[in-house]
């Protein structure tokens, strides 16, 4: 079987070929890091490490290099508003990104790129523009990409030439998706943005870069002029992904994106979810109100990745069914007696073909629904074949484990529920008791011996969090 992907800019779906042999170098857009990322971030980065994990489980070596936006118009806000540089202002949400992407079982990625650490490349690139008559310096300050200086510009949104505001210019790194305008590759820096450290010289002054010119500079840093696979969620296609392409493609000469592959936004009752908005929830929340990584997991990757999907804690409650339900069928296999007599099942069969089944989902443009539907039909089909019989033969029960195996190592669930439960029994009975130590030395005044059971805590991988409810723990490694 061949994958086969949906690429924004044909508009079709096609056979994927890496530029390279068994290479493929990815590239996706991460989150910004001015806030916790939601769960419709997430249901993106989950797509992302279905991507990351389906290609490797078909035996392709990948790279991929996710990007955290450290330096764009909200970042600076937010560390202006706390009165820190960018770089103290995100570390923590860059932090808690990662810790709620281990805690979703997202596998890490190659790297994960800063804007801060390539100022230096931006600049070339910028330089390299203007020299070659794609961009020019205004007299706000700035530079700008001439749009009309590219003629393939609109070619990923499918916008004409006649739509292009030629002349027209915009600061902004987000702006309104209908029009086409000169955009900024770099600002004259502000007071605000010299306040907030995000502030740089250049031959232009002192400036900083605008947010699409930061993933094309890293993309090609990192992975070269061309890319076999760019990601990111539904509304980058325009204005972001269609600048990155016309900044690439006019500095490389190269074609920059061999398949452009865009997640559907997440809705929440009906209506997407956005920060700006104010609809949204995060991992977090959802831990606190008990749910675990898997269900959340399960859910996010229910659907499709340009399908519709409804957040809904129906829909989750679904999930923790479900996940369930495969935690309950590997336990019962793993619990079957085995013996050479036990008499023949359909077993093998069944299995073969619910991984096949499994692979070309996963081939049809990564279907995780379908994905999932194999899976849970094998569940099915061998649950139904095991009932009434008390033994099985060990290939048997290899077969079924095995496989149960190859399809987590995609879908993940099991991995998520498995490490979301590993704090056995005796580890919580010494943490509570650990806990009321600490209370104990608290109340009398001894903060030495308080401070020192937190860090013997720390030091096993369990963070505490005090609050109004007391003080909760949980484990970060
Ligand atoms: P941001 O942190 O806003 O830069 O977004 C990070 C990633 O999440 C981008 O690829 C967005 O397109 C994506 N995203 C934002 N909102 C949603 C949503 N409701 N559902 C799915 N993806 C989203
Ligand atoms: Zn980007």
């Amino acid at each position: 079987m061949t994958l086969k992907v949906y690429n924004t800019q044909t508009r079709a779906v096609g056979p994927f070929v890496p530029l390279e042999g068994n290479k493929v170098r990815i590239y996706a857009c991460g989150p910004t890091i001015y806030d916790h990322a939601h769960i419709g971030n997430f249901r993106t980065f989950l797509f992302f490490d279905l991507v990351h994990r389906y290609l490797e489980w078909a035996g392709y070596e990948v790279q991929f290099v996710l990007n955290l936006t450290d330096v764009d118009d909200k970042t600076i806000e937010g560390a202006a508003k706390t009165g820190l540089s960018v770089a103290e202002f995100t570390r923590p949400f860059g932090e808690a990104f990662l810790e709620d992407s281990r805690t979703l079982g997202i596998m890490p990625v190659d790297s994960y790129p800063r804007a801060t650490g390539f100022i230096e490349a931006m600049v070339e690139f910028v330089a390299r523009l203007v020299d070659s008559g794609h961009a020019y310096k205004a007299e706000d300050g700035a530079v700008y990409f001439s749009i009309a200086s590219f003629a393939d510009y609109g070619k990923l949104k499918g916008i004409d030439s006649s739509d292009l505001k030629v002349g027209a210019r915009v600061t902004h790194d987000e702006y309104d998706k209908e029009d086409a305008r000169d955009f900024a590759l770099w600002k004259a820096a502000t007071d605000q943005d010299e306040r907030a450290g995000a502030a740089w010289d250049s031959p232009w002054g002192r400036g900083r870069p605008g947010w699409h010119l930061e993933c094309s500079v890293m993309s090609l840093a990192e992975l070269g002029d061309t890319l076999d696979m760019h990601l990111g969620g539904e509304d980058l296609v325009f204005p972001h992904h269609e600048n990155e392409i016309a900044q690439s493609e006019a500095a490389t000469e190269q074609p920059f994106v061999r398949n452009w592959l865009h997640v559907k936004h997440l809705q929440l009752e009906g209506r997407k979810m956005s920060k700006s908005l104010g609809n949204y929830i995060t991992v977090r929340e959802l831990l606190d109100e008990g749910y675990d990584p898997a269900s959340i997991r399960h859910q996010l990757i229910s659907a499709h990745y340009r399908s519709d999907l409804n957040f809904t804690r129906v829909g989750l409650d679904a999930s923790r069914n479900a996940v369930q339900r495969l935690l309950d069928f590997e336990s019962r296999i793993s619990g079957l007696q085995v013996s050479e007599g036990a008499g023949a099942l359909p077993i093998p069969g069944l299995v073969e073909e619910a991984l096949r089944s499994f692979e070309s989902a996963m081939d049809q443009d990564f279907n995780t629904s379908d994905a999932l539907g194999a899976l849970f039909t094998m569940v099915t089909r061998v649950n139904a074949a095991l009932d009434g019989c008390s033994e099985v033969s060990a290939a048997d029960r290899d077969t079924v484990v095995e496989a149960l195996e190859s399809m987590d190592r995609v879908l993940g669930l099991l991995e998520v529920a498995r490490a979301a439960r590993s704090v056995d029994e005796d580890v919580v009975d010494w943490v509570e008791e650990r806990i009321q130590a600490r209370q104990r030395a608290r109340a009398e005044g001894d903060f030495e011996a308080a401070d020192s059971i937190r860090d013997e805590l720390t030091e096993k991988g369990i963070v505490l969090e005090d609050g109004p409810e007391g003080t909760r723990w949980k484990v970060v490694s």
